[in-house]
């Protein structure tokens, strides 16, 4: 049989269905929704804990482990081990001649799905957003607050709190176990605003702090009720391409120096180690960079996908852009994600020179500055 892919009609149809779809009649298993639009699990090829992902708003998978990655097709070919037409043909049966009104109404009936899916995620994002002003406006100014003294049990020494931190006195932590929402903590609690571009509050940043505990970096201890130890920091709302702006060593200062953390990124701010700058913390390493391209045969490209249109981009009056490089275990991803952002801050705002600033030897800002 030859196929003229270009004319078969069950092409646009068998591209047209969502991937979920395609994953759950595979009998792909175990995938944990990790966020709006992505799920997470063992890989159907080649198993794991966590290295497979399905992103449902864009129609793709890929792997971390064989690095299998493609649509809803490909992920037939993956599982079934079949090739294209096999593919389309258990999406869609064999090939037979499909009435046009038949394919026009099944074309529709895609676009009116990818709208509800859209319409659902804005209304996830401004749920979302409306919980993080209200922790917003909940809380109150940092200084004269624990927050201080715990940012002083870091070594970090302000002679006032920047406008991005407040506290909230007894604020809960909250998470969704099993589907359920529990409060698995209440206690002093450090928020941080998170803007976007046009200066508005899309997210908030909470670490919960108990200045009775030098061991845990004076943060709390947090546990799941099955006893897992959990971060004593989450973020809440819609922090992509935001970032929290903790403050500048100079009125004019064109410079910005850009860590994951706050206390990474205050203690740089302290350490002042190019001169006047702006100091922003970017909340991870994800939004630090932006999507990845793709490259063929290379785990981290190091590459920014331009078309993704959501990610960090410094302001265009920044001049120099210097990310912080945290110690960590996953060396040669960091590298390539800190190498993608500042690619992307390149070629966003003309003229813009980027470093990568390394402390070295697995340590971050906040170890040098408590002489660590
Ligand atoms: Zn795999």
């Amino acid at each position: 049989m030859t196929l003229d892919r270009s004319e078969d009609p069950r092409l646009a149809l068998a591209q047209a269905r969502p991937i979920g779809e395609i994953a759950d009649r595979l009998g792909v298993a175990d995938l944990k929704r990790v966020t709006h639009s992505e799920r997470a699990g063992p890989c159907p090829a080649c198993g794991g804990r966590d290295r497979f992902a399905l992103n449902t708003a864009r129609g793709v998978f890929n792997c971390r482990g064989c690095g299998a990655r493609g649509d809803g097709i490909a992920l037939v070919r993956l599982v079934l081990g079949c090739d294209f037409p096999s593919a389309l043909a258990f999406l869609e049966g064999e090939r037979v001649e499909v009435d046009p009104a038949e394919i026009e109404r099944r074309r529709r009936a895609a676009a009116d799905r990818k709208r509800a899916q859209e319409e659902e995620a804005a209304r996830y994002r401004a749920h979302a957003i409306g919980d993080a002003r209200k922790i917003w406006q909940r809380s109150s100014p940092a200084d004269g607050s624990p927050v201080m003294q715990y940012l002083a049990a870091r070594s970090i020494r302000l002679p006032r709190a920047p406008d991005a931190l407040r506290f909230l006195p007894d604020h809960p932590c909250v998470k969704k176990i099993g589907g359920r929402l529990e409060t698995l903590h209440r206690g002093p609690c450090m928020i941080a605003g998170i803007l976007d571009r046009s200066d508005r509050l899309v997210a908030v940043h909470q670490t919960w702090l108990d200045l009775s505990r030098p061991d845990l970096d004076f943060k709390a201890e947090i546990r799941s009720p099955s006893g897992e130890r959990l971060p004593a920091k989450m973020v809440r709302g819609a922090k992509k391409g935001g970032a929290i702006r903790l403050g500048a060593t100079g009125s004019s200062a064109r410079a910005l120096v850009a860590g994951e953390g706050i206390e990474t990124t205050l203690s740089a701010m302290v350490v002042d180690p190019i001169g006047p700058a702006n100091f922003w913390a970017l909340v991870d390493l994800g939004n630090m960079s932006g999507i990845m391209l793709d490259r063929p045969g290379v785990r981290w490209s190091g590459e920014p996908d331009m078309s993704d249109s959501d990610a960090w981009v410094p302001p265009p009056w920044v001049d120099r852009l210097f990310f912080l490089r945290d110690g960590d275990s996953a060396p040669a991803m960091t590298s390539a994600k800190l190498r993608a952002g500042i690619e992307r801050a390149r070629a966003s705002v003309p003229g813009l020179v980027g470093r990568i600033v390394d402390p070295g030897e697995g340590r971050d800002f906040n170890d040098i500055l408590r002489g660590k």
